[in-house]
């Protein structure tokens, strides 16, 4: 079905653009500013699938960290210090980015540490080890000391059950996810991008001298240049792409009075965790109870999961602190063999930038930067 534009549709908002970017998320917006900025003749369009982004940038933890000690360590077994450690920091410049592009004030950027839990002596003398050499790779990096610190007298005073040991991470903080997105859309329109919502492109085709988007609800776009920032839906657009969806469920509580968890934790390898936003717990993981089920990119919650959820909220975070569950939801993250973010030039006129490997708040903003940046060069 082809629909047919009005006149006034295409001389305003629909007709031929420089720049298509697929996606409204975090990628997906700084790239277009990025591109506004270096190239302020361009028309950019970023053109979004949903009402709202519809991925992860809207829905995930909020979390602004580069690492923790057992992902970092892990990640060693099948990565080279030197590949790991360029990672590392363009997670700390695109933190620093984003804070500087948007402001600490506009997404509540808070520094109140981030914390590793272990249950045992054992899993706690596997990884202990690691602290003195990531502090010292960090070092030249972030200019501090010791990013990783043991904390285990900070147990009794966030009341966990079950805790050992605790490391902390003095470097990580923490981000109102809704208000970066906000002032981040804000921050676009005020670049001249153009932003449409409910604009699903399912295909494209290539002309002689442009490219022609197909999206579902039947118009046709003309563009100098399309870039896929589609994140865990990459192969939609682009099938040959290593890019797998990864679901990820996540519940908030109602407020809870003299809430003691401040800060953001992880727990079991990064697969769980949880932080406070004011005084309620956002807890989210347990992807690794069945990988297979959550490699999908449907938003619908299991029983499984957010069983498990409940379980750790009671046992490890809230022990004997009465609370109720407010909401729970669920967002796609990109993840694929390699945790490196794909940022590449497909064809003349197709690039794309995606596989942000569950840290995307961390990367988003750089990773935006660098495909304009490929693009205009
Ligand atoms: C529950 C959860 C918790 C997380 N917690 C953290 C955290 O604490 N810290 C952290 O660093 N990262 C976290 N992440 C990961 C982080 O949110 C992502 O890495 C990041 O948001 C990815 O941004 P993006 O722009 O690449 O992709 P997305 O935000 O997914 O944006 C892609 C957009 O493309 C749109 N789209 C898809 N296909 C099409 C199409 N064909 N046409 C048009 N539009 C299309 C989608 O609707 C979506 O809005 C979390 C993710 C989730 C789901």
């Amino acid at each position: 079905m082809h629909t047919q534009l009005s006149y006034w549709e295409y001389n305003r908002w629909l007709g031929p653009a420089d720049v298509v970017v697929a996606g409204s998320g975090i990628v997906g917006l700084n790239a277009a500013i990025r591109l506004r900025q270096l190239r302020p003749n361009w028309r950019v369009v970023v053109a979004e699938r949903g009402a709202l982004p519809s991925g992860a940038s809207t829905k995930n933890a909020g979390f602004a960290c580069f690492g923790s000690i057992t992902e970092l360590a892990d990640d060693l077994t099948h990565t080279s210090e030197n590949e790991l450690m360029a990672l590392a920091e363009r997670r700390l410049r695109g933190l620093s980015l984003l804070r500087t592009r948007l402001g600490d004030e506009a997404i509540e950027y808070e520094p109140l540490g981030g914390y590793e839990l272990f249950e045992t002596d054992e899993s706690f003398a596997q990884y202990a080890q690691y602290i003195g050499r990531f502090n010292t790779l960090f070092k030249p990096f972030n200019g501090l000391q010791s990013t990783y610190i043991n904390a285990d007298e900070e147990i009794a005073r966030f009341g966990l059950g079950g805790v050992k040991h605790l490391v902390k991470n003095v470097a990580e903080g923490q981000i109102h996810t809704g208000r970066m997105m906000e002032a981040l859309i804000e921050k676009a329109k005020a670049a001249g991008v153009h932003i449409f919502t409910g604009l699903h492109i399912t295909h494209f085709t290539e002309t002689a001298h442009s490219l022609l988007l197909h999206t579902e609800n039947g118009y046709e776009i003309q563009t100098q240049q399309l870039v896929v920032c589609t994140n865990g839906f990459g192969r939609q657009l682009l099938p040959e792409l290593d890019v797998n969806p990864a679901r990820a469920q996540v519940l908030i509580t109602e407020p809870i009075e003299n809430l003691r968890v401040k800060g953001s934790f992880h727990y079991d390898r990064g697969y769980y965790y949880f932080r406070n936003v004011g005084n309620r717990v956002l807890f989210g993981g347990g992807r690794n109870l069945d990988f297979a089920a959550e490699t999908t990119t449907a938003h619908s919650l299991t029983p499984l999961v957010q069983n498990r959820l409940d379980e750790l909220l009671q046992q490890v975070i809230l022990p004997g602190t009465p609370h109720k569950v407010a909401m729970r939801w669920a967002g796609t993250m990109g993840l694929g063999g390699q945790k490196k973010p794909i940022v590449k030039q497909i064809s003349p006129r197709v690039s794309c930038a995606l596989r942000m490997g569950g840290m995307g708040v961390a990367l988003g903003s750089l990773v935006g930067d660098e495909v304009a940046e490929m693009i205009v060069n």
